[in-house]
C-alpha cells in the first residue's frame, strides 16, 4: 500500500511496460471479475491526449485475457445522449482497444448514501473483484489536476456528476467531495497514462507534452504525492483535494517509497487559477471563502466561428447558463458557475476560458 513506481517507454512499449506492471504489482486474476475505468471525458480521438491512450487500455486487456480474468471497460463520460456511448467508444479507440469488453455502465447503478447524499455508482464499479483505474495525466481549470482521485468522479452515473458542480461550486468543496467519492470504492491498482500528458489549460485544451511516463501503485494518495511533488516539482499540499485528504489523515507520506527512474519536470504549467489554491493554502477553507470568493470564477467565452452549435455544451450545463437561440448559443454569464463542464466537453474547442 505504499509503493509507487515510474516507469519510461512510449505507447509502441504498452505490452512491456503493462507485463512489467502486473509483476511489480501482482494478482491473482483467474475468473475475477476486473473492471478497468479508464478516463474517456469526451468524443475525442487520442492524439489529442484527452482521453486514456488506447494502446495502454489493449496491452491492459490482452494481458488479463490471458490470465482468465472476466474483464470489463467503461466510464461515465460528460458526453450524454442515446449515442454518447458507441461515440466515445469508437472515437477514443476505445472500444476496439477493450477487445470486446466495452461496456455501457451508465444504465446500471446503485444508490450509496453519503455525506453529501445518495449517490449513484455504477454497478459495474462496485460489484467488480479487482478495480484498475487508468486516468491521464493532465491539468484541470477547476481541480487543477485530473489524475487518480479525479478520475473516479466518474464512477457516477448520469447527470448527478452536472448537480454536484451545481452543489458545490467552490473548486474547495468540490475538492472535498472528491475525496467522498473517491473513498467509495478505491481503486485496487491505478495506473496513470504520463506518456502523452497535458499542462496549462487541461482538460481539453490545455498543451501536450510528452513526458513518457507511466507510473503505477496500489495507493492513489500516494501516487498523486509522487507525480506532483517529485515528477512535477510541485508543492502536493497546494493542490486542494491533496490537502484535504492529508487533513482527513487518508494518507501519510513518510510511508511512500519510489521506485523506478523518472526525470523530474522544472517547468511543467499548471492552470492560471493557481492563485487561488495557493491562497487557499495560506489562508485555509473559510478565510479564502469569505475574502477571494468575488474574484475567483473566471468566465467563459464562446468562440462563436469556431461553434458548430451541437448542443453539448447547453445538454452538460448544470445551471442552464447556455441555450440555443435561433443558431447561436446565448451565454448568461450571472447563471455560470464555473464548473468548466461545458470547457471539458465541447469538441470543436470553441469554448475558451
Ligand atoms: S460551444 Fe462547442 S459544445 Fe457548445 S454548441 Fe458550440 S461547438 Fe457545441
Ligand atoms: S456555462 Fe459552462 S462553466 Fe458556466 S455553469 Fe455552464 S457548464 Fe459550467
Amino acid at each position: 500500500m505504499r509503493k509507487v513506481k515510474f516507469y519510461e517507454g512510449s505507447y509502441k512499449d504498452s505490452n512491456k511496460l503493462i507485463s512489467q506492471i502486473f509483476s511489480d504489482f501482482s494478482f491473482d486474476f483467474k475468473n475475477k471479475k476486473v473492471f478497468i475505468k479508464p478516463n474517456l471525458l469526451s468524443a475525442h480521438p487520442p492524439e489529442k491526449g484527452i482521453t486514456t491512450h488506447p494502446s495502454i487500455i489493449k496491452s491492459i486487456c490482452q494481458y488479463l485475457l490471458e490470465k482468465g480474468a472476466i474483464i470489463k471497460v467503461g466510464d461515465n463520460p460528460s458526453l450524454v445522449g442515446s449515442d454518447a456511448f458507441e461515440r466515445i467508444g469508437n472515437i477514443t479507440q476505445i472500444k476496439e482497444a477493450s477487445l470486446g469488453f466495452y461496456t455501457d455502465i451508465t444504465k446500471n447503478y446503485k444508490k450509496i448514501k453519503t455525506r453529501i447524499g445518495e449517490i449513484s455508482i455504477s454497478t459495474d464499479i462496485l460489484d467488480c473483484d479487482i478495480l484498475i483505474s487508468v486516468p491521464k495525466l493532465k491539468t484541470h481549470m477547476l481541480t487543477i489536476f485530473t489524475l487518480a482521485i479525479k478520475n473516479m468522479f466518474g464512477i457516477i452515473v448520469g447527470n448527478q456528476k452536472s448537480q454536484i458542480h451545481y452543489q458545490y461550486p467552490s473548486p474547495i468543496d468540490f475538492s472535498e467531495v472528491l475525496i467522498d467519492i473517491y473513498e467509495i470504492r478505491k481503486p485496487d491498482l491505478t495506473i496513470v497514462d504520463g506518456i502523452l500528458a497535458m499542462e496549462g489549460k487541461g482538460p481539453s485544451q490545455g498543451n501536450l507534452r510528452y513526458l513518457n511516463t507511466v507510473v503505477a501503485s496500489d495507493n492513489g494518495y500516494l501516487l498523486e504525492w509522487a507525480i506532483i511533488g517529485y515528477l512535477l516539482d510541485k508543492n502536493p499540499l497546494s493542490i486542494p483535494y491533496i490537502n484535504i485528504a492529508k487533513r482527513k489523515n487518508l494518507f501519510n507520506e513518510n510511508d511512500l517509497i519510489i521506485e523506478g527512474n523518472y526525470k523530474k519536470i522544472k517547468d511543467f504549467k499548471l492552470p492560471n487559477q493557481k492563485i487561488n489554491y495557493i491562497l487557499n493554502s495560506i489562508l485555509g477553507k473559510n478565510l479564502i471563502k469569505i475574502i477571494y470568493h468575488p474574484f475567483r470564477y473566471q468566465k467563459i467565452k464562446i468562440d462563436k466561428n469556431l461553434c458548430k452549435s451541437c448542443l453539448e455544451c447547453v445538454k452538460i450545463c448544470p445551471n442552464n447558463a447556455l441555450k440555443l437561440e435561433g443558431k447561436k448559443i446565448k451565454y448568461n454569464k450571472s447563471l455560470c458557475i464555473s464548473c468548466f463542464c461545458c470547457y471539458e466537453v465541447c469538441p470543436y474547442s470553441a469554448i475558451k476560458v
